[in-house]
């Protein structure tokens, strides 16, 4: 968990590669079943067409399809889901019947504040969607992907009035899923305004079942 420009997807992927967990997003998840024509991702599409938010059942559905592809000899990290308590809730239920549960569940804190400048100057790459930063991590020569040498853009939604009202939004989402999660002894925090390298050391180590000073 964690407000958007705190790393999630940057972390998740690291911890995929260095401790073998499945990497799974809930964006991911949505975008291959709908693009897979899955009976699922067909019923999402209908809500998604119309503008309308995917009912938490049909997500949960989804994410435990992806979930069970993964196999039995992995252990998933869950990406952008649940936002909500009743998303949460339904998440507990489900696993629950399959004899699963959540062991961990990880706060990137970040300020409101650093995470708005963040985002306000995050730049994305045309052909692989690389993350930059114009002020914190630019590019070597400007406009262009390090990687690939495509066009960095901004996304339309992240200017800052678009970014205020999201991370505000957030915030009071966020606030009770917190409390959800902590009154069943799963959260843990870790500063996320410090180096990816080091929130990313944190990060294995609690995995590892250490302890963590942040
Ligand atoms: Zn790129």
């Amino acid at each position: 968990m964690g407000p958007q420009g705190a790393g999630k997807g940057t972390q998740a992927s690291e911890l995929q590669r260095l401790t073998g967990l499945a990497h799974v997003a809930s964006g991911d998840v949505l975008r291959a079943a709908i693009r897979d024509e899955t009976e699922l991702g067909m019923q999402a599409k209908k809500y998604y067409d119309a503008g309308e938010l995917v009912p938490d059942e049909i997500t949960v559905g989804m994410l435990l399809e992806a979930i069970h592809k993964v196999g039995a000899d992995r252990d998933v990290l869950l990406d952008g889901f649940p936002r909500t308590v009743a998303q949460a809730q339904a998440l507990d239920e489900a696993l629950g019947r399959l004899g699963e549960r959540i062991d961990l569940v990880v706060e990137l804190e970040l300020p409101i504040e650093v995470a708005k400048e963040r985002l306000s100057g995050r730049l994305l790459c045309r052909a692989h969607g690389h993350v930059y930063n114009e002020r914190t991590q630019p590019p070597k020569t400007r406009g262009v992907c390090d990687i690939d040498g495509s066009e960095l853009y901004q996304r339309a939604d992240d200017y800052p009035e678009a970014i205020e009202k999201r991370l505000r939004i957030w915030e009071r989402e966020n606030g009770q899923l917190v409390e959800y999660y902590d009154s069943r002894g799963l959260l843990c925090r870790v500063n996320a305004d410090r180096a990816p390298g080091e929130i990313t050391a944190d990060l294995v180590a609690l995995l590892q079942g250490g302890s963590v000073v942040a």
